[in-house]
């Protein structure tokens, strides 16, 4: 198959990261985790915004109000993207500053989660945490290396995992009422030269889009047999996360990064750090579950 994949606008990211699609807004929110910024993107009138914090952003989610809620190396805090207000809500980690978090998305009843990582590799240093409503912070799944693509199913009973230390993507039970997980299963395990699990998404099929980081592709996944039913090649290796948006939730974006890219990688994969897009491309997404806090 033949994708047409697009960059969407010339800025190059150091790690572009967690794409959410504001259907209130039509525009597509991302981060810049290394660089600490949060990207808006209103492709009805192409203007590009970028907020700059003054520490790493691990993932953004939508509210209920004008603000956004964020994970950041220094815990969580929601942040007005227009008068440029950060208000810290609490860091489960701040004992840990050698941690900061990493990818994070809302579940269907509204809570946030978003988990962590090592900054300077530690294997199993992290933890997936869930931001509740009331803004208590709990420990959802505990030794976690690199906290990643998080997806629920349509019916909000199978919650799928990324802890790409493992490279894997696990299903759990998930008890959407008490925000509990159970019964991990191993679903899909990615060979070391598909590169390594990262971002996800989920279709309107139940089907599984994941983000391939130094794999240069999103591969699409059947989670009930495991198996690969297609591959997008981007011309960038560093893949990170991909979700869709566009007004019928058809167009499917995608993140890249450009870190730890020397002078000869850049010549080869000049695009890389971009976000793209594949308009129209066949299948459908949700909308994002937004922070009932
Ligand atoms: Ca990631």
């Amino acid at each position: 198959m033949n994708w047409k994949v697009e960059p969407v606008l010339k800025y190059q990211c150091i790690l572009g990261e967690g794409p959410v699609w504001d259907p209130t807004n039509a525009r597509l929110l991302w981060v810049d985790i290394l660089n600490g910024e949060i990207h808006q993107w209103f492709p009805n009138n192409g203007i590009h915004k970028t907020f700059k914090a003054e520490q790493y952003i691990g993932a953004v989610a939508l509210t209920n109000s004008k603000e956004v809620i964020a994970a950041c190396q220094k815990g969580f805090y929601k942040i007005n993207l227009e008068s440029k207000v950060m208000s810290p809500i609490f860091n489960p980690e701040s004992q840990l500053p050698n941690n900061r978090f990493n990818d994070g998305k809302c579940d269907p009843a509204g809570r946030f989660l978003a988990g962590t990582m090592s900054m300077s590799n530690v294997p199993q240093a992290g933890k997936l945490y869930a931001l509740e409503a009331d803004h208590s912070v709990r420990v959802k799944i505990d030794q976690v290396t690199c906290s990643n693509g998080m997806a629920w199913s349509a019916d909000s009973r199978t919650f799928y995992y990324i802890d790409t230390g493992l490279r894997e993507v696990a299903a759990f039970d998930y008890n959407l009422k008490e925000g509990s997980l159970h019964n991990k299963k191993v679903i899909i395990s990615i060979p070391r030269e598909e590169g390594i699990p990262d971002g996800m998404t989920i279709d309107r099929d139940g089907m599984l889009w994941v983000a391939l980081w130094n794999g240069g592709k999103v591969n699409r996944y059947d989670p009930k047999t495991g198996k690969l039913l297609l591959q997008i090649a981007l011309p960038v290796s560093l893949v990170t996360s991909c979700t869709f948006g566009g007004r019928d939730l058809t167009d499917l974006y995608i993140t890249s990064a450009s870190t730890g890219l020397n002078e000869r990688d850049l010549e080869k994969q000049p695009l890389a750090g971009s976000l793209f897009v594949i308009k129209n491309c066949g299948f459908q997404g949700f909308p994002p579950h937004l922070f009932s806090g």
